[in-house]
């Protein structure tokens, strides 16, 4: 049995609050939100993170890539929005499914 948390609620394991589904995806709101608005966009498939990905995902990036301005959309963002990938610990990385953190909702401060 998995004992990846994201696997888990991609079987329907674990509760989240989910806002978007589909064949390659699901996407549902970080349980510790840094914004307003803080989304995870995680493959139903358990990649461990970038450094996993092979030319055979390629279809799945350009799936997550794309889905992300729709989901700002539709969570009002007009005025923009943050995507974050943590890979590896040194990046900050504490769930090791790949996932993109989509935040937005009020300013965000400069990277610099
Ligand atoms: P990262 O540090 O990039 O691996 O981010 C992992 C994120 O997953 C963190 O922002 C956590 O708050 C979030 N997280 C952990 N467990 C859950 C969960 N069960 N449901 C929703 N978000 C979670
Ligand atoms: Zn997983």
């Amino acid at each position: 049995m998995t004992e990846c948390i994201f696997c888990k609620i991609v079987a329907g394991e674990l509760p989240a609050d989910v806002i978007h589904q589909d064949e390659k995806t699901i996407v549902f709101k970080d349980i510790h939100p840094k914004a307003p608005v803080h989304l995870l966009v995680v493959p139903r498939e358990h990649i461990p993170s970038l450094r996993e990905l092979t030319p055979q995902h390629d279809d799945l990036i350009a799936h997550m890539m794309r889905l992300l301005p729709r989901l700002a959309e539709a969570q009002g963002l007009d005025d923009g929005f943050r995507t974050v990938i943590n890979t590896g610990r040194g990046g900050g990385q504490e769930v090791f499914h790949l996932h993109i953190h989509l935040l937005g909702g009020s300013r965000l401060p400069g990277m610099a």
